[in-house]
């Protein structure tokens, strides 16, 4: 199927059916090109209800998690973002196209070059990607007006938190290391906001401030 068309049934039917309905991110997910994103011998199932492989243990997240997570982060054009867990590339691209600049950490230098290499050929400037531990954050280059991170996590680090501007929100999924809760923390001028968005199941957030690898 041409892609553009199988992106247009994955918004309809996936994202839109199941209350997507921010239009800019809409937009996005109907501009960036998912099937770039995944490995060759993949492409065909690029626009599927689930989660694929990209190698090294890894997965790009399924395409109503990565809407969800985007339309809950609540992203603006002047906004700075922080993502913590590179993978593809995929939903640090669709950030891009919602917001000012995108920073993207990832811990496993091969995935890192790929992403990087892939959001050149698509010419996404505004994301930088660093290699490191995320769990850390990235706080060079905070305070961010948005942090998603796309790994599970055993308890919201505080480090995180501290790296939010004010008015800024964290999302992130906590729990376990085989399901967890995705949650948005909103860091306000009277302290800290926390609500549960569903349940949910991603790879481990390896590191400091994570599971150990
Ligand atoms: N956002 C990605 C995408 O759009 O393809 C999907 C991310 S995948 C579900 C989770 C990623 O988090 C993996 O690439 C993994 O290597 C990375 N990761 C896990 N722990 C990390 C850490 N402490 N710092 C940075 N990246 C980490």
């Amino acid at each position: 199927m041409d892609p553009l068309i199988a992106r247009r049934h994955m918004v309809k039917e996936q994202l839109e059916a199941r209350g997507i309905d921010d239009p800019r991110v809409l937009a996005a997910f109907l501009e960036v090109p998912r099937h770039k994103f995944v490995e060759e011998y993949l492409k065909y199932k690029a626009h599927e209800d689930y989660p694929l492989s990209i190698g090294y243990g890894q997965t790009i997240s399924q395409p109503y998690m990565v809407a969800l997570m985007t339309q809950s982060l609540r992203p603006e054009p002047e906004d700075k973002i922080l993502e913590i867990g590179t993978g593809s590339g995929y939903q640090a691209a669709i950030l891009s196209r919602l917001c000012r600049v995108v920073y993207s950490v990832e811990r496993i230098s091969a995935l890192a070059s790929r992403a990087r290499k892939t959001l050149d050929e698509l010419g996404y400037y505004n994301v930088h990607v660093r290699l490191g531990d995320g769990s850390q954050g990235l706080s060079k280059e905070g305070p961010y007006d948005g942090i998603v991170v796309t790994a599970g996590a055993p308890h919201v680090p505080g480090i995180l938190v501290s790296q939010l501007a004010v008015n800024g929100r964290l999302i992130i999924p906590v729990g376990s290391e085989t399901l967890q809760e995705l949650k948005r923390i909103t860091k306000t001028k009277e302290g800290i906001k926390e609500e549960s968005l569903g349940g949910c199941r991603f790879v481990k957030l390896i590191g400091k401030n994570g599971w150990e690898g």
